[in-house]
């Protein structure tokens, strides 16, 4: 779906939710997508618990806290969805940044709004958890692709990645190593 299909929707605004330097377009499109993310870690939640359970006696104890962690930082991001301030800028360094667990305001690029138009919009509603997965206390680890199944990097476990919260948005939730 295109950005220009957001364009007519209004965005339901909490009250903390502020928007800074963001036109009317953008900003209706950021709500959007917080709406979108809210749903999108509801569907993750759901598969996490029924896939925990599924694959149950595959699961080593490694894993199993990895999962446990997974669950906080998921339930963390959809908590700081209600209250973050959405900010736009123009240069085309990144796509979209914010700051590691503290702060509570992430920064779009102009990047962020030519992606969606180029692929889709479950795209950009992933890179907006990859966001708040880092406000949560998640990490980028260089060698590691949201295209590819999430893995353990060189230094970060797969569950402390922001790309793996990247990929089950795009690609629906996996155990990785063990479905994915
Ligand atoms: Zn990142």
């Amino acid at each position: 779906m295109s950005f220009s299909s957001y364009s007519s929707i209004i965005g339901f605004f909490h009250p903390h939710n502020e928007v800074r330097k963001c036109s009317t377009e953008k900003s209706s499109f950021l709500a959007k997508m917080r709406e979108d993310v809210v749903q999108e870690i509801n569907v993750i939640q759901k598969k996490l618990l029924q896939e925990a359970r599924l694959f149950q006696s595959e699961l080593s104890t490694k894993q199993r806290i990895k999962l446990v962690f997974s669950r906080w930082v998921l339930a963390c991001a959809k908590r700081r969805a209600a209250y973050i301030k959405h900010q736009c800028y123009t240069d085309d360094d990144y796509v979209a940044k914010t700051t590691f667990l503290v702060g509570n305001t992430v920064m779009f690029s102009d990047l962020y709004f030519k992606e969606s138009y180029r692929y889709g919009s479950l795209h950009s509603t992933a890179v907006y958890l990859h966001e708040l997965a880092h406000l949560c206390g998640t990490f980028d680890s260089l060698d590691f692709e949201s295209n590819n199944p999430p893995r353990d990097s060189f230094v970060i476990g797969w569950e402390s990645n922001a790309e793996t919260y990247e990929y089950w948005v795009k690609y629906g939730f996996c155990i990785p190593e063990i479905n994915c």
